[in-house]
């Protein structure tokens, strides 16, 4: 990439570099920035909001006082300070107001997700100040959206606009994050698209409210409505019990989830981080795609990066899957959950995961998956579309239950209210559908005994979580026109395969003017430095992207800050690359 001049002094000018959106993909993005000590660099953070660092899931835009992060402050990637150290500075009454005694802090706890958003923002605050004695210039503007942004390839320059100003870069950072599409949402009484903001729950409702889903999305309205219409109090044994409002007496939450399943239980993990030594390197994996036409195989994967760590950490367990291919393992574990009650097996997973927090030992066998989803994530973009249907299908519905680790004071609600008879399971297909009423919406689907059921509620919450979003969704529109950024697509290895999906009605699948197939996945291209791709297949040196939601099909696990850190450490590493390439 050309270096700027400026002609006047014929110095060469500092690189600026926009980061737009300043929540927690921006703070990871930043830090790499700052620790870089790079001097040149000429940094720009635009924030819609008035607050940087907590983003959506740690503000007031995505949580209430009752939510909590579903990771312990130990399993946080390091910031600047260790949340332990950050604690004893906060105020007396904001730690009484979450109901935490500083003197008792244990990082191996969860946190209320506020409060977290309040340490990212002193993280930020921390960075701002290393990056003024570095002298690494950084201009910050709060409450200032991001309209729209353009590429000019002959002066190699992106071009930001925001409500009041149109600016030149040399290269941006997009980490504008979560969006929640509204369909009905504030057209029809009753009818939630998303539980976000929380406040917009804040109900009292003296009938059943369905919620579709019931991972982590679903916990978070349930634990709003909860709160609303009844109270949760200890008993002396130490049990949690749900009294339901009198107010409220008919208040009740009927959850519906695919097979009727609940998410497994936060427990111990070995390596917070995801990681293990044993995983296929990069260079290991480049070979294996040289062998294989260029694809990286999800059965290959699979055995390196689960089997294999398994074989090592849990042999009996080895033992049972060692010759099972993906499928095989899914129903293996799924006929399990399946063949119980959902609340039974939440118990004693939830029984299971405190014996694993106390002793701090995982349970290897669910470790080992959420190891393998977030070595998956990356060259993802590398599997035939073959296998990313087999993922997306087979293997992310188990993933989706087995890695959400609900927290235990989660578990422990939903397991007072599910006593309390005030929260239900219904086990839907596939088939099931929503349809919005003039007031709520009617759910239906085939029960368990294969019967056709419709119920109606007055009130209906969508809880399945971040929906990953195509490119008609993407916000910045010139880059879309003026195809700078192009759909996510995965190719067919065998076309006989791809022609069977379309014949069984896979819309997302097409067939280009050389006779290829391709599947169309979510979101846009990207390349493995997070730059966006154009619809010739070239990428853009200078536009990166962390937003996941607008990423999902190259990029399909969601491990939050996990993600934050890994591709910042991509995109910087890159950044600093274009610069030894002038
Ligand atoms: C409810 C919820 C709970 C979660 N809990 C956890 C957890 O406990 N642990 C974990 O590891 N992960 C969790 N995650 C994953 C989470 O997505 C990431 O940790 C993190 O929020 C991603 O950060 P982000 O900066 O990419 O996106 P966001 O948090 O969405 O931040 C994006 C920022 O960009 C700003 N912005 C957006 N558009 C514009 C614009 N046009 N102009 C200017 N600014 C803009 C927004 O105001 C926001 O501040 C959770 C996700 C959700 C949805």
């Amino acid at each position: 990439m050309e270096n700027h001049y400026d002609f006047m002094n014929d110095e060469p000018t500092k690189k600026r570099i926009a980061i737009l959106g300043g929540g927690p993909s921006s703070l990871f993005m930043y830090k790499r920035l700052v620790d870089s000590g790079r001097s040149d660099f000429e940094i720009t953070i635009f924030e819609k909001k008035s607050q940087l660092g907590a983003g959506m899931p740690y503000s007031t835009e995505g949580a209430g006082k009752e939510h909590i992060t579903n990771v312990s402050a130990n399993e946080i990637p390091e910031i600047v300070t260790s949340i332990a150290d950050w604690i004893q500075t906060v105020p007396d009454a904001k730690l009484d107001y979450f109901c935490i005694d500083r003197s008792k802090f244990n990082e191996y706890k969860v946190l209320p997700r506020l409060l977290f958003g309040d340490y990212l923002a002193a993280q930020f605050d921390l960075l701002l100040a290393q990056a003024k004695l570095t002298g690494m210039g950084t201009s910050v503007n709060l409450e200032t959206i991001v309209e729209d942004i353009s590429y000019e390839p002959q002066r190699e320059q992106v071009v930001v606009k925001t409500q009041n100003q149109t600016l030149n870069f040399d290269a941006v950072v997009i980490c504008t994050g979560h969006h929640w599409p509204k369909k009905h949402e504030g057209k029809i009484p009753g009818y939630f698209d998303s539980p976000y903001p929380p406040a917009k729950l804040a109900l009292q409702l003296d009938h059943p409210v369905a919620v579709r889903g019931s991972s982590l999305t679903a916990i978070d309205a349930i634990r709003t409505l909860a709160r609303n219409n009844g109270l949760f109090v200890k008993k002396e044994n130490g049990k949690l019990v749900y009294e339901v409002s009198g107010d409220s007496p008919n208040f009740k939450i009927v959850m519906h989830s695919r097979s009727g399943l609940l998410p497994a239980v936060r427990f111990h993990l070995d390596d917070s981080h995801l990681t293990n030594d044993a995983l296929l390197t990069p260079d290991e994996i480049k070979q294996h795609r040289t062998a294989n036409d260029g694809f990286l195989s999800l059965d290959y994967i699979f055995d390196q990066d689960y089997k294999k760590l398994l074989a090592k950490k849990d042999p009996d367990f080895y033992e049972q899957i060692k010759d099972m291919k993906i499928e095989q393992f899914v129903d293996y574990i799924m006929e399990l959950r399946e063949r119980l009650d959902a609340f039974v097996l939440f118990k004693s997973e939830f029984t299971e995961a405190e014996k694993s927090i106390k002793r701090h030992e995982s349970v290897y066998w669910k470790e080992m998956l959420a190891v393998l989803s977030f070595a998956m994530n990356y060259p993802a973009k590398y599997f035939s579309a073959e296998d990313m249907i087999r993922l997306q299908s087979v293997l992310m519905p188990l993933i989706s239950i087995v890695i959400a680790f609900v927290p235990q004071a989660s578990g422990e609600e939903m397991m007072a209210l599910h006593d309390a008879g005030v929260l239900e399971l219904k086990a839907v297909g596939s088939d099931s559908t929503v349809k919005a009423e003039d007031k709520g919406a009617t759910i239906a689907f085939t029960n368990e005994a294969g019967e056709k059921e419709a119920n109606y509620y007055q009130t209906y919450v969508d809880c399945v979580g971040q929906p990953h979003l195509s490119i008609a969704d993407f916000p910045f529109k010139s880059l879309t026109e003026k195809k700078v950024i192009s759909k996510a697509v995965l190719k067919f290895r065998n076309a006989v395969k791809a022609e069977e999906a379309l014949k069984s009605g896979n819309q997302k699948v097409f067939q280009t003017e050389n006779g290829d197939y391709f599947l169309e996945v979510p979101g846009i291209s990207i390349n493995d430095n997070f730059q966006v791709i154009d619809p010739y297949g070239a990428y853009n040196p200078a536009i990166f992207i962390m937003a996941v939601p607008y990423i999902g099909g190259y990029n399909p696990d969601y491990s939050g800050l996990d993600f934050c850190e890994a591709a910042s450490e991509k995109i910087m590493a890159s950044l600093n690359e274009q610069e030894q390439l002038v």
